[in-house]
C-alpha cells in the first residue's frame, strides 16, 4: 500500500487535511471514477465533491475501487462534500448529509462545507434532481428565510452525531465569518474560496490564519474554459519556462508556497497524466521574486461569479 506523500495541516477540529486534493466540479460521472482511482494511485489522499456536482455516486465508486484494490485505507483519505443551497433549512440538513454519505458509500465525511451562504426554497417534488443552476429552467430559485445560525447549528449536530469530522464554509467573506464566530459552538475548520494568481485574496488568507481557519483554494488553475485564461498568462508561462515547468505547475506551486502555508489546493482534472503532473508540487520551489510577481499580476479576475448564479452580489 503506497503512503501519502503530500503534507497535511492540523485543522482546529483536531483532524488533518492533506494540502493537495482532487477537484471534481464538472467531472462527468463516467470519467470521475477513473480520475479518483488515478489520483489515489498518484498519492492524492483528499477528494473534493459536492451534491450539486451530481457525481458523488461515481466519486464513491472510485473510492471503493481504490480501497478494494488495496491502494488506500478509508482512514487515510480525506473526503469533502457540500450542503447545497436548497438544504439550508435545519429540518433538511441531516437528510442532505445522509444522502451524500449514501451516494459516496461512506460512514462519515471528513469535511462538510456549506456551499454558498444563500438559502433557497426546495424545488417542486416533480423536479427532484434540480439544483437551480440549470440554465433557463423554471421556476427560478427563490430565497428562503433561513438565518445562517440555524443552518450552522444543524451542521454542528452532524459532528455530534459522528457523521462529519469537520465543518466549514465556502464563498464567505471575513466579515460574514466574523459574525459566524460570534455564535458558533463548533468553529468552522475550513473556508473554501476561489484563489489563484488573478484572485490572491491576501487579506482573507491573513484573517483566516489569525482565526485558525484553514483556507482551501478552489479554481486554482483558473477553472474550466473561462477567459481570461490563467494558464495562458504571459508571466505564468515565463516563470514556468525558467523552472522547466508548465503554467499549471507554477499556479499550483504558488498556491502551495504562500506565506503562512495554511492553505490547501484542489485542482480538477479527469486526465491521469494531468492528475499526476498536478501532484508534483514538492521537490522544487519558486524563488521569492517569482512568488511576489505572481502575487501582484495586473489582472484581477473572479471565475466563479456569484452575481451570475444567485442574482445577489455577495462580494
Ligand atoms: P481548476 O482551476 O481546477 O481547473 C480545472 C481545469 O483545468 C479543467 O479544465 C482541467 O481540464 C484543466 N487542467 C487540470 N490540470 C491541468 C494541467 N496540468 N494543465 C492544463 N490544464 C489542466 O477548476 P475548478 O473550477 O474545477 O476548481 C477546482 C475544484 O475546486 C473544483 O473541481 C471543485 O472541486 C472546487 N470548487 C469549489 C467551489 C465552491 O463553491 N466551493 C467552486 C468551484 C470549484 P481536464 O479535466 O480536462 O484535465
Amino acid at each position: 500500500m503506497s503512503s501519502p506523500t503530500v503534507d497535511t495541516i492540523l485543522l482546529n477540529s483536531g483532524h488533518r487535511i492533506p494540502r493537495l486534493g482532487l477537484g471534481t466540479w464538472q467531472s462527468p460521472s463516467e470519467e470521475v471514477r477513473g480520475a479518483v482511482v488515478a489520483a489515489i494511485e498518484a498519492g492524492y489522499r483528499h477528494i473534493d465533491t459536492a451534491r450539486v456536482y451530481k457525481n458523488e455516486a461515481a466519486v464513491g465508486d472510485g473510492i471503493q475501487e481504490a480501497i478494494s484494490r488495496g491502494l488506500v485505507r478509508r482512514e487515510d483519505l480525506f473526503v469533502t462534500t457540500k450542503l447545497w443551497c436548497t438544504d439550508h433549512h435545519p429540518s433538511r440538513v441531516l437528510e442532505a448529509c445522509q444522502k451524500s454519505l449514501e451516494r459516496l458509500k461512506l460512514q462519515y465525511l471528513d469535511l462538510y462545507l456549506v456551499h454558498w451562504p444563500v438559502a433557497w426554497k426546495p424545488f417542486p417534488a416533480s423536479q427532484p434532481d434540480r439544483t437551480g443552476l440549470e440554465p433557463g429552467m423554471e421556476p427560478a430559485p427563490e430565497i428562503e428565510k433561513t438565518p445562517f445560525f440555524e443552518t450552522w447549528r444543524a451542521m454542528e449536530d452532524l459532528v455530534d452525531r459522528g457523521l462529519v469530522r469537520s465543518i466549514g464554509v465556502c464563498n464567505c467573506t471575513p466579515i460574514f465569518m466574523h459574525d459566524l464566530l460570534s455564535y458558533a459552538r463548533i468553529r468552522p475548520a475550513v473556508c473554501q474560496v476561489e484563489m489563484h494568481p488573478y484572485m490572491p485574496q491576501p487579506a482573507l488568507v491573513q484573517w483566516c490564519n489569525k482565526e485558525g481557519i484553514h483556507v482551501t483554494a478552489y479554481s486554482p488553475l483558473g477553472s474550466t474554459d473561462r477567459v481570461p485564461r490563467l494558464l495562458e498568462d504571459a508571466v505564468l508561462r515565463e516563470v514556468g519556462a525558467k523552472y522547466g515547468r508548465s503554467p499549471a505547475a507554477v499556479a499550483l506551486r504558488w498556491a502551495y508556497q504562500r506565506e503562512g502555508a495554511s492553505t490547501s489546493v484542489i485542482p480538477k482534472s479527469v486526465h491521469a497524466a494531468r492528475i499526476r503532473e498536478n501532484f508534483e508540487l514538492t521537490g522544487w520551489a519558486l524563488d521569492q521574486a517569482d512568488m511576489d510577481r505572481l502575487s501582484s499580476l495586473p489582472t484581477s479576475f473572479r471565475y466563479v461569479h456569484p452575481a451570475q448564479r444567485f442574482g445577489v452580489p455577495l462580494f
